[in-house]
């Protein structure tokens, strides 16, 4: 099988490339690193069956050959990424899912879109549920994400309808591990970071909000399975182990063996979800699925891939 990644230099996207290869599929990733990265790819780029297209995929693009499965995962995904590229964002979400939709068309290829968890916005249902519609502001910092993710949506589900391509969504729930960036300016990131040079860990808001936190490798397995089924409607795939920032801080304190760090406070951002919890009973029912790494295990081995990158 011939399978297409774009965003296949990012965090999520690499751990995609280096599963399907592992499969024995021929891979063709497709990224701009405008926050992927080529180190992303160290570990499979000699792989003879790895290709690396250089592509902006906002922009058509011509693939030669026969093409089985296409994997839309390039955009901006952490809340500091995409306030610095909020037209990229767009653009990928909107442009991007049209340009590899028209692939997957031509080619005949199964094809599954990441979506996420933010088209909830800030949830007034909980735990979020596939059936739940959302609560986004539109114009408000995060909504250049939240809509083309929705845009996505859309598109992904008239190209079903309309051309009755093979097409799956998720909907990805906070989800870390090795490979994310240091300075992506998410959550665990920035906390592990703060702690691993003993600085004060960062609370936005009063650190009552909550998160759920997937490590990488389950995730992976979910979109693995549910690419080869005939569902075609959203799922949510995340870890429901639901944490309160203040909580996941303390955590992650304890795990650097840092006595020193403490932590805070600093504003809210705009919009930034109260509550976040995914249901996960339609990916267990369809896929047989569920997380089976803890947040004990996969904050440990992130840490370690952590204090490796800053030399400790
Ligand atoms: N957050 C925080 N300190 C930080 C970074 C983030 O308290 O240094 C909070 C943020 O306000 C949000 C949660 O942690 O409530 C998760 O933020 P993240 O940027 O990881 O992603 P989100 O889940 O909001 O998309």
């Amino acid at each position: 099988m011939r399978t297409l990644i774009t965003g296949g230099g990012g965090f999520i996207g690499s751990h995609l490339c280096e599963r399907f290869l592992a499969e024995g599929h021929d891979v063709i990733c497709v990224d701009n690193f405008i926050t992927g990265s080529l180190a992303n790819l160290d570990p499979f780029r000699d792989n003879s069956r790895f290709t690396f297209i250089g592509h902006d995929i906002s922009n058509p693009l011509k693939i030669k050959g026969p093409i089985d499965n296409i994997l839309h995962f390039a955009s901006p995904a952490s809340p500091v990424d995409y306030l610095n590229y909020p037209i990229q964002t767009l653009k990928v979400g909107s442009l991007g899912t049209h340009v590899t939709l028209g692939i997957a068309k031509e080619k005949g290829a199964r094809y599954l879109m990441a979506s996420t968890s933010e088209v909830y916005g800030d949830p007034l249902v909980h735990p979020q549920q596939e059936d739940y519609w959302g609560n986004v502001n539109p114009i408000g910092t995060r909504g250049c994400y939240d809509e083309a993710k929705r845009f996505s949506e859309a598109i992904v589900m008239a190209y079903h309808r309309y051309h009755n391509v093979n097409t799956h969504i998720i909907r990805i729930f906070n989800t870390y591990g090795e490979r994310m960036r240091l300075d992506d300016g998410r959550v665990l990131p920035n906390f592990m970071g703060q702690a691993l040079r003993g600085e004060p860990l960062t609370i936005y808001g009063d650190g009552k909000q909550t998160r759920s936190f997937c490590y990488v490798s389950d995730l992976v397995e979910g979109i693995f399975r549910l690419l080869f089924t005939d569902f075609h409607e959203p799922v949510n795939l995340g870890n429901p182990a639901e944490i309160t920032i203040l909580e996941f801080a303390e955590e992650i304190r304890k795990l650097s063996g840092s006595s020193s760090s403490a932590v805070v406070f600093k504003p809210l951002p705009q919009d930034d979800p109260k509550l976040r919890q995914p249901d996960i009973t339609r990916a267990r029912k369809l896929l047989g699925w569920e997380p089976k790494v803890g947040r004990d295990e996969g904050l440990k081995r992130t840490m370690d891939y952590f204090k490796k990158k800053l030399g400790k």
